[in-house]
């Protein structure tokens, strides 16, 4: 595996991905155990570890992604707001070391606590075909 690191498979389609949103710099797929419904997650194409190893120019064209694609769920969910999350190493809670955004969609009144849920392949299925891009 590339880089030995499973989002790095996941671009290169080695392993399977519930896929939302691909061009030449990013990918975007549906967190495998999502916080909430509609969690997204949003990679460059090309491996670097976090945010501090990771060019600006980078940064810049994946933010502009994560933005095109929290504008859709908003749209096509149920989504009254949604956060976005970045987390940097072990100690923030980072197990996938491949810089990605977490897109988190949200319901006013929600008590969401940021804890993944066992997700359920199929539904995941559905709601990929229904926002893909
Ligand atoms: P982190 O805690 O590193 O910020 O977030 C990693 C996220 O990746 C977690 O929410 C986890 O559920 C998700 N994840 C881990 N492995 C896979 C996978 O193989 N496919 C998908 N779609 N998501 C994954
Ligand atoms: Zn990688």
């Amino acid at each position: 595996m590339k880089n030995n690191c499973i989002f790095c498979a996941i671009a290169e389609g080695e392993i399977p991905s519930f896929k939302v949103y691909e061009d030449d710099v990013a990918l975007a797929y549906l967190d495998i155990n999502p916080f909430s419904f509609g969690h997204t997650l949003v990679i460059p194409k090309v491996h670097t570890e976090g945010l501090l190893d990771t060019p600006d120019e980078t940064l810049a064209a994946v933010l502009a992604r994560v933005k095109k694609i929290a504008a859709h769920i908003k749209t096509a969910l149920p989504c009254d707001g949604f956060n976005i999350l970045q987390n940097n190493g072990e100690a923030a809670g980072q197990t996938v070391k491949h810089v990605h955004f977490h897109i988190v969609p949200r319901m006013n009144g929600d008590t969401l606590f940021f804890e993944n849920h066992k997700g359920d392949m199929d539904a995941l299925k559905r709601l990929a075909d229904r926002l893909r891009m």
